[in-house]
């Protein structure tokens, strides 16, 4: 069976270091192993309509601004297929067909669609769009045969929905759907990275993020106002790691080779944090720290992006190329899918 990955991000805004990490990373990785077969990666740009249905304009304005992202990352568009989900329409019929296999309740009990709901103020005026959303993001991966999706543990009850809406099918109709795998960051702080407020997750809706494209500048100022222990009030006191942001981040950015450089008096992570917890390292010492750390890896990526920012139709034409290829891959899944549902008359 060939390995074939899809993943995505909603254009809502330009990505973060927690996209980084979470899965972007690993993207990049994979995708340079040279061991999968092929590679979708998707702007979800109908998806982010599902809660954006007032504000067009920001879902526009961010498509290039993600593919710009993905690309300075090191997203090669001659390895990975990149473009933008509303240009494959036949998606959309696939969701409309898949909802006939899931159930309101099944819905309800999405966590993660809970949590958002709350988030957002929804209460009992949740848009329709966007309560069904975890069967779309079923459309987008099986219209692909994807084997595997890459993302952070958010998406684990979206990939849980995915495959038992391929099962339901498979038994229902015909063999035709794959079953996607989910392949989570083996680090524990990648896998969900908190928000610069210690809130549990970095996501552009809540403005708690670092993005990839903020300056120097903009990224110092953010760590030095980072949420830390907040009974760590003197140098000399005893600081807690549990719920500490900055060494959240430092557990998913740090390489024990940067101390020689950046921090010489320690030789790893570790015994950084022992000192942390014994009293007498302070915070700003450490956010010094984590700056130097995390500018290490963007400065390269912020230098491609300043590149590829010279010649923006070059990036819309790489989107529609991809659009074009994604979309014919989409159309054959949707004839099986058709002609298993015996609604295939014409062909
Ligand atoms: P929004 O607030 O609009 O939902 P978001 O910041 O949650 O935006 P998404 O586009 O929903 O970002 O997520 C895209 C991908 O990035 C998913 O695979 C998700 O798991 C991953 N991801 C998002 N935020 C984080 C995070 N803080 N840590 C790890 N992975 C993350
Ligand atoms: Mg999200």
């Amino acid at each position: 069976m060939k390995k074939i990955i899809l993943t995505g991000d909603r254009p809502t805004g330009k990505l973060h270091v927690g996209h980084y990490v979470g899965s972007l990373k690993r993207r990049v990785e994979l995708q340079n192993s040279g061991e999968y077969d092929e590679i979708y990666i998707m702007i979800a740009d109908a998806q982010a309509l599902t809660d954006n249905a007032d504000n067009p304009e920001k879902v526009r304005s961010n498509i290039a601004e993600v593919a710009l992202d993905y690309m300075s990352c090191g997203l090669d568009p001659e390895k990975s297929t990149l473009f933008v989900q509303s240009y494959v329409s036949e998606l959309t019929e696939l969701t409309f067909y898949y909802s006939n296999l899931v159930t309101v309740s099944r819905l309800k009990r999405n966590p993660t669609v809970k949590s958002e709901i709350q988030q957002r103020g929804f209460h009992s005026s949740i848009p329709v769009g966007f309560f069904t959303y975890p069967i779309s993001q079923a459309a987008d991966i099986t219209a692909f045969k994807a084997t595997t999706v890459p993302v952070g543990d958010d998406q684990l009850p979206m990939i849980e929905q995915a495959r038992e809406i391929v099962r339901s099918f498979n038994s229902t109709y015909a063999e035709v759907l794959v079953e996607p795998n989910v392949l989570l960051p083996d680090n524990k702080a990648c896998m969900r990275l908190p928000g610069t407020d210690g809130k549990a997750k970095m996501s552009k809706s809540l403005g708690n993020c670092i993005y990839l494209s903020d300056t120097p500048e903009d990224i110092r100022k953010k760590i030095m106002s980072m949420y830390t222990d907040p009974d760590h009030i003197r140098i000399e006191d005893p600081g807690k790691l549990e719920g500490n942001t900055v060494f959240t981040y430092l557990d998913a950015f740090c390489q024990d080779e940067l101390f020689a450089e950046y921090l010489p008096e320690y030789h790893c992570l570790q015994e950084l944090k022992e000192h942390y917890q014994r009293g007498g390292l302070g915070d700003v010492k450490v956010k010094k720290f984590l700056y130097s750390v995390l500018m290490e890896e963007l400065a390269p990526i912020q230098a491609r992006r300043r590149e590829l920012e010279k010649d923006i139709p070059a990036v819309m034409e790489v989107l529609h190329r991809g659009s074009r290829k994604a979309k014919e891959t989409a159309a054959r899944t949707l004839s099986e899918v058709k002609h298993a549902m015996k609604i295939d008359y014409f062909d």
